[in-house]
């Protein structure tokens, strides 16, 4: 692990994790409906966001900028699926325009990403990563990646939540796809984010087996973590053909680590990924506050931050509460 400089900015909360990086949810729709995220059926019986009632563009600027101040140089744009939000270009350019923001990157399902990938780059978009669900015909998206090579992203993450029946043919297949084409592939353990994925202990896969697997068609070794914070274990090809990455949050949680504040489509800001609940920012921004007002509510929200769901799953689980928690399609992963 890296140590942080002494001189760094540090907004610390209660178990001195510093306030690195922000994940701007800007739409809760979406155009896939992924089991482990946004079922079906569950899709059908709710109201998503009004888009009255989503951050403005500007309110997301002045959040972000706010942010950084406190010491965040990392925004990711996400969702729902963030290219069906109107202005997401425009987001893009004013984050991107943003002194300070040194790493900007969008997560997107890929289906729309043929159609925006170069007025992404032209925005400013650092990079993007792509979430890729392997139980459906995924050659859709292949087009979209294609075109985001050309038209110059590099380090295109793709990402593939692992479940308990994953067809390992077609895992094998995208992992050689990764292997040929530069792209990163990550792994991600089935999270109990939210209430409706139907989440069991037993659907788990843990990322190590994955490795272990991967391993033997493809010889991997163990790498450095690229900076403080980063939640996924690399490995590389032994033959030098590029790396893998797992992000093992269930078997082996890294919340000691988590530098994450998130924003939800609606303005509400949440300590984890696991929260029940946020503090409603785009009621507070409509109450006048902005400037160095903002700032000290964001980090007081911050430092009052004892969240660590991931390690205490287990015993939430013993104690039979039933957590009512975020959903993913709401605060983007
Ligand atoms: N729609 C975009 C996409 O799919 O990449 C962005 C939003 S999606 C909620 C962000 C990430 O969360 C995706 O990479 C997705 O694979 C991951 N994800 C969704 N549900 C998950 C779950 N239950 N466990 C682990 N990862 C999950
Ligand atoms: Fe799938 Fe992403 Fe849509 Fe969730 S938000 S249903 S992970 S595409």
């Amino acid at each position: 692990m890296h140590h942080l400089l002494a001189e760094e900015k540090l907004c610390l909360d209660k178990l001195n994790r510093p306030l690195k990086a922000l994940r701007i949810s800007i739409t809760d729709k979406c155009n896939r409906k992924c089991s482990y995220c946004l079922p079906e059926n569950y899709a059908l019986n709710r109201p998503f966001i009004k888009e009255d009632d989503y951050l403005s563009i500007p309110e997301i600027t002045s959040i972000a900028r706010s942010f950084v101040k406190l010491g965040v140089d990392k925004i990711r744009i996400t969702g729902g699926e963030p290219l069906l939000r109107p202005g997401v270009v425009e987001i893009v350019e004013d984050l991107s325009a943003t002194a300070g923001v040194r790493d900007l990157s969008l997560t997107t399902n890929g289906l729309l990403l043929k159609r925006f990938a170069r007025s992404l780059k032209s925005a400013g978009l650092g990079r993007v990563t792509v979430g890729i669900d392997i139980s459906v015909d995924y050659s859709n998206i292949l087009t979209g990646l294609d075109e985001a090579k050309r038209v110059g992203f590099k380090n295109t993450k793709i990402n593939v939540v692992i479940q308990r029946g994953l067809k390992q043919e077609s895992l094998l297949k995208l992992t050689k796809y990764c292997r040929d084409n530069e792209l990163i592939l990550r792994f991600i353990e089935f999270m109990d984010a939210g209430n409706c994925n139907n989440w069991a202990p037993e659907e788990v896969i843990s990322a190590e087996s994955i490795i272990h697997w991967i391993s033997y068609h493809f010889p991997l070794v163990a790498s450095d973590s690229n900076y403080y914070g980063e939640v996924a274990s690399r490995y590389k090809y032994k033959d030098g053909k590029g790396e893998i990455g797992i992000i093992a949050s269930v078997t082996k949680p890294f919340c000691r680590d988590c530098t994450r504040a998130r924003i939800s489509a609606d303005g509400k800001f949440y300590n984890c990924l696991f929260a029940s609940s946020g503090f409603d920012l785009k009621k507070a921004l409509h109450s006048g506050l902005e400037g160095e007002a903002l700032e000290e509510t964001l980090s007081s929200l911050w430092a009052g931050r004892i969240d660590r769901y991931s390690e205490e799953r287990q015993l939430f689980r013993n104690s039979g509460i039933k957590l009512k928690k975020v959903e993913m399609f709401q605060i983007g992963g």
